[in-house]
């Protein structure tokens, strides 16, 4: 029978999922039921619980600053663990499956090592092997660039295997399992009475991904919107309710008191860079260095052009290397690593001036100390220092977000 796009499923198991052997057999025995549904299956896998950064800090305990080639070859390793044991668990249920790597699986990125963003999927082995009514597991977060290197995604890049490859397969759906039931109004283990979000837009859970939502990732996010795949967020183990992420019709608009956002996320360090001077100089080699940006300011021209800059560290392993070559420019750089950020995301919100005042007097009043607020159409994201971060999400969920 020929592979039809509408048979296809993509499911996607994070780490928690797969932590230890017993739940990677409970994963092959939900994945063996769906493929004895008739549906053809591409199962993506997350390293093993902790397994990245375990990766991560035996390289760190080799160097400070590790060339993030190599720490691909190191990192990618995790997801190939789980894959092989799940193919195997599989086999054991009777379930033909065979696992492929991402550069097997013809995920292609740009070359930016450790924080790679895919280019093209060329799933041609994928589909050979749908047709023999295989299931195919593929190791998520990684890819071959087009110099033929392996690459990493960045973290929590399994996401964005699993929606980049529902499109290139016309997958009937996409579905991450991870151990939530979807998205919440703000991340349960942190806001304990954050509320069940059934529904959201593309563009809100883009927002809430890149201020720190680990949920989903905002690399995903962004494919699905491109390709118009429906995400549904769903729980390995437990609840049946899930959060589909969709296109966004109409903005859900503030009501008329203003005080309402769908969400609050937080990161808790970022990295603030100011130069006094050379900013294009400093914005080049941070392109060189293949920072990604979460904001950035430049003002005035030529040597006289200041810079402030705004990045999450998250994705730059050898940051320290990169940090010297900035300080080398001769910038009078001044670099803040003592905030981290809590965001609202909601639209309109961060053009509501009542609604910033309301917040960063509601902040003071609960003895925090808010230093910067920046507002855009679909967010409203305030700088504490770092250690009053959780509280400071837990008072604007309380102020903002109503069921
Ligand atoms: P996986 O390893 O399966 O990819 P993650 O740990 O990356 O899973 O993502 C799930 C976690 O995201 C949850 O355990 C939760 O703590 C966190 N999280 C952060 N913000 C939210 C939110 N708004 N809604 C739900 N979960 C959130
Ligand atoms: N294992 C990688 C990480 O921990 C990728 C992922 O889980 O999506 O970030
Ligand atoms: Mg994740």
């Amino acid at each position: 029978m020929a592979t039809t796009a509408k048979t296809i499923v993509v499911q996607k198991y994070g780490g928690s999922s797969v932590a230890n052997l017993d739940r990677l057999r409970s994963v092959a025995e939900r994945v063996a039921a769906t493929a004895r549904q008739g549906r053809r299956v591409v199962v993506v896998v997350s390293a093993m619980g902790k397994t990245t950064d375990e990766l991560l800090a035996l390289a760190r305990s080799i160097s400070p600053a590790p060339p993030r080639r190599e720490l691909d070859m190191l990192l990618s390793c995790g997801e190939r663990i789980s894959m092989a044991l799940l193919a195997m668990a599989l086999g054991e249920l009777g379930v033909d499956a065979i696992s492929f790597t991402g550069s097997q699986s013809g995920i292609l990125t740009n070359d930016r090592h450790s924080g790679a963003r895919i280019i093209e999927v060329r799933p041609v082995r994928i589909q050979d092997e749908l047709e023999r009514d295989r299931v195919v597991i593929v190791a998520g977060f990684q890819g071959m660039s087009y110099k033929r290197e392996i690459t990493t995604l960045g973290r929590g890049g399994s996401d964005t295997t699993a929606v980049a490859l529902a499109a290139a397969l016309g997958a009937e759906a996409c579905e991450i399992y991870s151990d939530v039931d979807g998205v919440y109004s703000a991340d349960p283990k942190v806001v304990p009475d954050a509320h069940h979000l059934p529904e959201l837009s593309y563009d809100e859970m883009q927002e809430l991904a890149e201020h720190g939502a680990k949920v989903l990732n905002a690399q995903a996010v962004s494919w699905a919107r491109r390709a118009g795949i429906v995400i549904h967020a769903r729980q390995t183990a437990g609840s049946s309710r899930e959060t589909r992420i969709v296109p966004g019709g109409e903005a859900d608009p503030i009501r008329a008191e203003g005080l309402r956002a769908r969400a609050v996320t937080a990161t808790r360090t970022v990295v603030q860079l100011r130069t006094a001077r050379r900013g294009l100089q400093a914005l080049s080699l941070l392109g060189e260095e293949g920072v990604a940006l979460r904001h950035s300011r430049l003002v005035g021209t030529g040597e006289a052009a200041s810079l402030e800059a705004t990045l999450v560290r998250d994705d730059l392993p050898d940051w320290p290397h990169t940090l010297a070559r900035l300080r080398d420019l001769g910038t009078d750089l001044v670099c803040d690593e003592e905030h981290g950020t809590v965001t609202a995301v909601g639209a309109g919100l961060g053009s509501n001036a009542r609604v910033l005042a309301q917040v960063g007097a509601h902040l003071v009043a609960c003895g925090l100390h808010p230093v910067r607020m920046e507002a855009s159409s679909l967010s409203l994201c305030t700088w504490l220092p770092h250690p009053e971060v959780e509280e400071a999400t837990r008072a604007l969920h309380s102020l903002l977000c109503h069921e």
